[in-house]
């Protein structure tokens, strides 16, 4: 007989600024490969935000959001071998085989087999990057986590299963953005007495910022405009820079005697804020109009302000053609840029050894928890960065 459909609550996209829970089907395993979760905590990222903005092209009325996801496993596919019902696991929201070259370098977010829609990201990009979970049809078309269950492709190689009773909020972030931080600054190669500048307090930002210390940077200055998000920035040890206050290029010169920052981190991406700067409000026109795809005022500022030799490490997302980046600048000054989707299944294990350990309690960043059904207006607080918001954790 034909198994029954049931339906789910998600949370799916509807056009730029306009989120919504609807009822879905439930997922159903699709290759021997899935396993499905049910999701027990998911949260919201800063790259949501692009699509909730209509940043990133390829989205569709009804795709499911969500790519932070964690829970418990209630089935999986035939050939799952490392899983099994009942596990409780964060899931990546990277999409990886585990077997082609690229996977076999441990460069996850490159997987050369997990993006079905390989063929439209090719003719934009050159060659197609993995898929991503809840994350454009570009990527894959992959409904996300941001719902009471999730499919999980290739479960094998992506989820790291919790076997100490930890709570979710201490573990949930290995899906993304402690990770993401971390390889942020390990993409820095931070040397000994090395000053780091990091833009952005969000929370990868936040990661970044802690990672850039455990890895030994000596110094930490973080630039970001949103009081508490600076505050937690300090209350790790950083020294910050308001940019809507202080020209960042003359504090940053003042503090490293006009050589500039060792290691610059863009932990903001294509959505920058400029204060009235000509580039910035530039950006804004020609994004509302659609001649831009990216507001990089972060990028350039950070390529000018960047010590020759030293390295740009970009974590922040971008998604098309950017308009006045100075790369005459970043060529005559001899810097090394490095960027990415995270290789997320490279990093959870080591750092959920750390957060055993007590070497780092991750949960430090969220701000708001609420039922998924609050999520369309959590979105818009996030957004806004109204109410202290810095990080939201679901509860489907
Ligand atoms: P967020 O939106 O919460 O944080 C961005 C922060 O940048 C905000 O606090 C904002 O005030 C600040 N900002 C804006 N303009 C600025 C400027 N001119 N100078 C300094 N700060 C400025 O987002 P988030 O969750 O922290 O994510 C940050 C970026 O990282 C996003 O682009 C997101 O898509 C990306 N991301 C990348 C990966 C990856 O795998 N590479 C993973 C997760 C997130
Ligand atoms: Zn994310």
């Amino acid at each position: 007989s034909a198994p029954e459909t049931r339906s789910m609550k998600a949370l799916c996209w509807h056009g730029t600024g306009d989120v919504q829970i609807d009822n879905v089907p439930d997922p159903i395993l699709e290759e021997p490969t899935d396993a499905i979760v049910r999701i027990t905590s998911t949260a919201i990222c800063g790259s949501d935000l692009h699509l909730f903005d209509g940043y990133q092209p390829t989205m569709e009325k009804g795709d499911v959001m969500g790519h932070e996801p964690m829970g418990i496993v209630v089935e999986t596919g035939k050939a799952v071998t490392k899983l099994k019902k009942g596990d409780r696991v964060v899931v990546p929201f990277v999409i990886a085989c585990g077997h082609c070259y690229f996977c076999r370098r441990h460069e996850y977010s490159m997987c050369d087999t997990s993006n079905p829609n390989a063929e439209i990201a090719r003719k934009a990009m050159g060659q197609s990057p993995a898929g991503l979970l809840g994350f454009s049809h570009m990527l894959g078309g992959f409904a996300g986590g941001q719902a009471e269950y999730l499919r999980v492709p290739h479960a094998d190689v992506g989820p790291i299963r919790i076997e100490s009773s930890l709570p979710d909020e201490k573990v949930l972030f290995l899906s993304d953005i402690f990770p993401t931080g971390y390889m942020a600054a390990e993409n820095c190669g931070i040397e000994e007495g090395d000053l780091v500048a990091v833009w952005g307090c969000g929370p990868v930002g936040q990661f970044a910022i802690r990672s850039a210390q455990m890895l030994g940077a000596r110094h930490v200055v973080a630039i970001d405009r949103v009081p508490e998000r600076m505050r937690m920035a300090e209350s790790a040890g950083a020294e910050t820079i308001d940019f809507s206050k202080d020209d960042v290029y003359d504090r940053l010169m003042v503090m490293t005697a006009g050589r500039g920052p060792d290691r610059c981190i863009d932990a903001v991406g294509c959505e920058a804020h400029g204060t009235g700067s000509v580039d910035a409000v530039i950006d804004k026109v020609k994004a509302a109009v659609h001649l831009t795809t990216d507001r990089a005022h972060v990028l350039r500022e950070a390529i000018r302000c960047c010590r020759k030799g030293g390295t740009i490490s970009i974590p922040g997302v971008y998604v098309g053609l950017l308009d006045n980046i100075p790369f005459g600048a970043a060529m005559n000054k001899g810097l090394t840029m490095r960027m990415g989707q995270t290789h997320v299944q490279r990093y959870m294990a080591p750092l959920l050894a750390m957060i055993e350990a007590g070497k780092i309690d991750p949960s430090f960043v969220v701000t708001h928890r609420a039922p998924l059904a609050d999520a369309p207006e959590l979105y818009k607080t996030f957004r806004d960065k109204k109410d202290g918001c810095v990080k939201v954790v679901l509860k489907p």
